[in-house]
């Protein structure tokens, strides 16, 4: 799970030089930390990657890509899978990125530990985002959040009379009749790992998408912004436009 990845790499770039043992008290902290987290997401899968040596393994998994590591000719363990490369590609180098989002991981896993909310399954139609599992739930459990949507909803309609998509202006009401009164998703767009700075969700954080376009945000790693799904509509009717089955450049 990269959640766990990227708790392990931190503790590895913490320690670069010399690495904590199997039996030390960092590792056990993590290891404590990774299964209180299994717990949070509903997982009771036997997993040992979570026991203090699992953990470890986990840890020096990441000595491979250290250049400061394998610069004296070591090569480090070669076993692991192809997710510790893209953690570390993505993490390593950014330090202060790293460090918000093993932070916000672990505020997560406090804040849910007990709480059935995160648990279940995954939405297949959501991409985990880089900062992991975790904080992809809690995003959702966010924008699902019934109260936070209605207040969405209510000031869009006070602000505009109707409620359409942001990102490409989709009308449920307009397509669809009657029956698509009231219908529209509603998007945090706040980025994933500030989600649990602080408890209250702002207005202003949030989006409202149409089903498409809020599949076209989560669809990939790195969430798009709602700008950028919004280009994205633009561009395709320019596409299709400057395409020679349109010699009239008219839709
Ligand atoms: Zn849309
Ligand atoms: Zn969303």
């Amino acid at each position: 799970m990269r959640d766990e990845l990227i708790l392990a790499l931190e503790l590895y770039l913490q320690h670069r030089a010399s690495p904590p043992g199997k039996d030390s008290p960092e590792v056990a902290e993590l290891s404590s930390l990774l299964n209180d987290m299994g717990c949070a997401l509903g997982l009771d899968e036997p997993d040992t990657y979570r026991n203090p040596n699992g953990v470890y393994m986990k840890m020096m998994n990441f000595r491979r890509f250290d250049p400061e590591y394998t610069k004296e000719g070591k090569v480090g363990l070669t076993r692991g899978n192809k997710d510790e490369k893209k953690v570390w590609n993505e993490f390593a180098s950014d330090s202060e990125r790293l460090a918000i989002v093993c932070s916000a991981i672990k505020l997560a896993i406090q804040r849910y530990s007990a709480d059935a909310e995160l648990s279940g399954a995954d939405d297949p139609a959501i991409a985990e985002a880089e900062e992991g599992r975790i904080l992809t739930r809690l995003h959702r459990v966010r924008e699902r959040s019934r109260k936070l949507v209605e207040q969405a909803k209510t000031a869009a309609l006070k602000k505009h009379g109707r409620l359409f998509c942001e990102a490409c202006g989709f009308d449920f009401r307009e397509k669809y009749g009657p029956i698509g009164e009231g219908l529209i998703d509603v998007h945090h767009t706040k980025p994933v790992h500030t989600l649990t700075e602080g408890d209250t969700t702002k207005l202003e954080d949030l989006a409202l998408l149409c089903s498409n376009c809020h599949r076209v945000v989560h669809s990939s790693r790195r969430w798009l912004s709602v700008e950028q799904v919004s280009d994205l509509v633009r561009r395709v009717f320019r596409d299709i436009r400057a395409s020679p089955l349109h010699p009239s450049g008219k839709l």
